[in-house]
C-alpha cells in the first residue's frame, strides 16, 4: 500500500530482544535483522552502545560474561527512559510543525 516501509523491525521489538542479539542467543536471520535497524535508527544504536558499554565493563571488573541481574535490571530501566525520549510519537512530526510557518 505505502510501498516504502522504513524499518523492517519496531524500536521496541529491537530493544526487547537486546539481549539475546547481544548474546548472540538468536537465529542469525534474526540478527542480521537488529543489525540492520541498529545500523539504521540513531536511537537505538545508542541503547545497543550502552548495552554494550555495560557487557565489556562487567566482563573487564568481574572476569565475567554475565551481567549480574540487579546491573541488568538498571539497564533496562535506563533504556526505557532514553527509549520515552527518542522513540516516543510526535518526535520525527516536529519538523513538520516548523515547516508550516513557512507557509505565510
Ligand atoms: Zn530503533
Amino acid at each position: 500500500m505505502t510501498g516504502e516501509e522504513p524499518r523492517a523491525t519496531d524500536c521496541s521489538e529491537v530493544l526487547d530482544h537486546l539481549y539475546e542479539y547481544l548474546d548472540h542467543e538468536m537465529p542469525d536471520r534474526d540478527s542480521d535483522k537488529m543489525r540492520q535497524h541498529i545500523d539504521e535508527c540513531s536511537p537505538c544504536l545508542e541503547k545497543y552502545g550502552l548495552e554494550q558499554a555495560v557487557k565489556k565493563l562487567v566482563k573487564r571488573c568481574c572476569g565475567q560474561d554475565e551481567v549480574p541481574a540487579d546491573l541488568r535490571a538498571k539497564v533496562l530501566e535506563r533504556i526505557d527512559a532514553i527509549r520515552e525520549e527518542d522513540c516516543g510519537p510526535g518526535s520525527a512530526e516536529g519538523r513538520r510543525e516548523s515547516g508550516a510557518e513557512a507557509d505565510r
